[in-house]
């Protein structure tokens, strides 16, 4: 499949980048090192997300490429190909799908259990760690001369989507590609930090008093918070609050599934799943119009926050 995308993308011109909303280290860092390659091929290429990316991730290398859809984009770019990092579903692009359909191609590079191959081309392996470990791959197979921002951008979502090499996720092959990134000379200490310990201060409060609400539920292995708009809007931009919760949370000893339950709206509920290995929250996200993998998964619920609460409390009690 390496080869055939290979050859997909000698043969076009006209490319955007994508990767799904509000993306991670793994979604940004591998979008960003297609893109440089692409550029280094002198293709036109455009790495467009549906929100742009979080400002905590302002730090990666060369993030300013990424550029938030617009209807003008619309307009204004006509690609041939479409490459798709990190999403298990295309309705995970969010409105940068506006280009899908009209006769582009689509390359699917991938490694969520729960891809639904929506590609033409389908780069997926599941046994990876993270996309940016499939792209490293690809790049090699490309025969493409890493750059000292490829390395670091790649990095960091190997880093990141492995929980600093702490999920099962985590291989030999893993440890071989950061040994061949590592050689750039890269500043691990001062990357890590940028990622996890840069909470703003003033967060810390309304973070207390947040996880203060947090229930416990059947013989205390289930641990369900709840953040409804007006408690979300407390915390700064610069904050991911989520990541945070599920960092706190793991590391408590017994809980088997952490579920955090976001007010997107007033009758649309975003849910979020972490899971220590007993209950596949893949399978479980599928039933509230989600997916992702085994111990990490999302989905929604057009329910208010209280009843989608209910309903996934319910539900969860089955698949434990
Ligand atoms: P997170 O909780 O970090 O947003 O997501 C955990 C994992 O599940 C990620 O790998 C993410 O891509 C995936 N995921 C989150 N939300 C959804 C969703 O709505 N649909 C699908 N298919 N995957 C999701
Ligand atoms: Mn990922």
């Amino acid at each position: 499949m390496q080869r055939s995308i290979l050859r997909t993308i000698k043969a076009h011109t006209r490319f955007i980048v994508t990767m799904h909303v509000n993306p991670d280290p793994d979604a940004l860092g591998s979008a960003l090192a297609m893109t440089i390659f692409l550029r280094s091929l002198g293709k036109e290429v455009s790495l467009v997300n549906d929100s742009a990316y979080p400002s905590w991730l302002r730090f990666m290398p060369q993030s300013k490429l990424c550029r938030a859809f617009s209807a003008s984009l619309v307009k204004a770019l006509k690609p041939e190909v479409l490459i798709v990092l990190d999403c298990g579903d295309i309705r995970r692009i969010g409105q940068v799908a506006q280009w899908a359909g009209r006769g582009v191609k689509i390359i699917n590079i991938d490694h969520h259990v729960t891809n639904t191959r929506f590609g033409d081309q389908n780069l997926i392996d599941i046994k990876s760690s993270s996309t940016s470990e499939i792209l490293y791959g690809f790049l090699k197979t490309a025969r493409c001369r890493l750059t000292r921002d490829m390395a670091v951008a790649l990095y960091l979502g190997i880093l990141t989507d492995t929980g600093s090499f702490g999920f099962d996720s985590t291989s030999a092959h893993t440890h071989e590609v950061i040994a061949e990134l590592l050689k750039f000379d890269l500043p691990v200490g001062e990357l890590y930090r940028q990622v996890y310990e840069t909470m703003p201060k003033n967060d810390l409060k309304p973070f207390l008093s947040l996880m203060n609400t947090l229930t416990l539920h059947h013989d205390e292995k289930i641990a369900c918070l709840t953040i409804t708009q007006s408690q979300a809007k407390k915390f700064s931009d610069d904050f991911d609050l989520k990541d945070k919760v599920f960092g706190f949370l793991r590391a408590v000893k017994g809980i088997e599934v952490i579920m955090i339950l976001a007010e997107q709206q007033k009758k649309k509920t975003r849910l979020n799943f972490r899971s220590r290995g007993k209950v596949d929250v893949a399978r479980f996200a599928s039933q509230f119009n989600g997916g992702g993998h085994r111990n990490a998964s999302g989905g929604f619920l057009d329910m208010p926050l209280k009843r989608a609460r209910a309903c996934v409390l319910k539900e969860i009690v089955k698949a434990l």
